[in-house]
């Protein structure tokens, strides 16, 4: 990671790996330079928001020559820990955990599901998209070099997993549940909560209505 990568304001970083998939798909289509204006129109995010942000990244782009495709590429990867893969474990081969191992994360980035458990035996021994599902009983025993996790199981096991998580050292959970789980301070949780995303955009569909001329 880099020094400097404190200074960066936590919603610069955030769009860090927007910009990173599409300038990265530019660089594979040859292309050296891009305008903040072309930027915004594929990533929808406003041009003054997208120049702010470059400014952190040292990249100043230039009046009718745009940005260094190549310069921008490389910071990102550097301060996104491109050039590293990050392995990453799935608890919970349901419904949903079963469309993560099927869909594939290293198309664009390197994080990389590694290896999944569960507790129905069923599942337990299989093979999904690659990665191999094994018994919830031998967490402990495969978490070594392993980070981050992905959590998909019912809400009701959420916590009681969640520690034993944060005891074999994991530092970042991405949980599905609904549950809001509890973990030391030093445990990164971002939280996905399909169902709460979709009533706040038919909320916000409702009660904000954009139109052309302000969002
Ligand atoms: P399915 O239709 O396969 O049951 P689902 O997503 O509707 O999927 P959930 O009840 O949400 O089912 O459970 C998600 C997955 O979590 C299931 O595969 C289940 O076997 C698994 N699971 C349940 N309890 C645990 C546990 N303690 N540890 C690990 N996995 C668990």
């Amino acid at each position: 990671m880099m020094s400097n990568q404190h200074k960066i304001p936590q919603a610069t970083a955030k769009r860090l790996p927007l910009y990173y998939r599409f300038l990265n798909n530019l660089h594979i289509q040859g292309k050296s330079r891009v305008s903040s204006r072309e930027l915004s129109e594929a990533i929808k995010v406003d041009s003054a928001t997208i120049r702010r942000d470059f400014s952190y990244f040292g990249a100043l782009g230039k009046k009718g020559y745009g940005y260094n495709v190549e310069y921008l590429l490389g910071f990102f990867r550097k301060t996104l820990d491109q050039d590293e893969n990050t392995p990453v474990a799935l608890i919970g081969v349901g419904n949903l955990g079963t469309a993560f191992l099927n869909y594939n994360f290293t198309k664009n980035n390197n994080t990389k599901i590694e290896m999944a458990f569960d507790a129905d035996k069923q599942k337990v021994g299989s093979t999904i998209g690659d990665v191999q599902v094994h018994h919830i009983d031998e967490l402990e025993d495969y978490l070594d070099k392993i980070s981050v996790a992905i959590l998909t199981v019912p809400v009701s096991e959420a916590q009681n997993i969640t520690d034993r998580l944060v005891d074999a050292g994991i530092s970042g959970i991405l949980n599905f549940t609904p549950a809001r789980i509890t973990v030391p301070d030093s445990i990164r949780v971002h939280h996905i909560d399909l169902a709460v995303e979709l009533q706040s955009l038919v909320y916000f569909m409702k009660h904000y209505p954009l139109n052309d001329d302000n969002d």
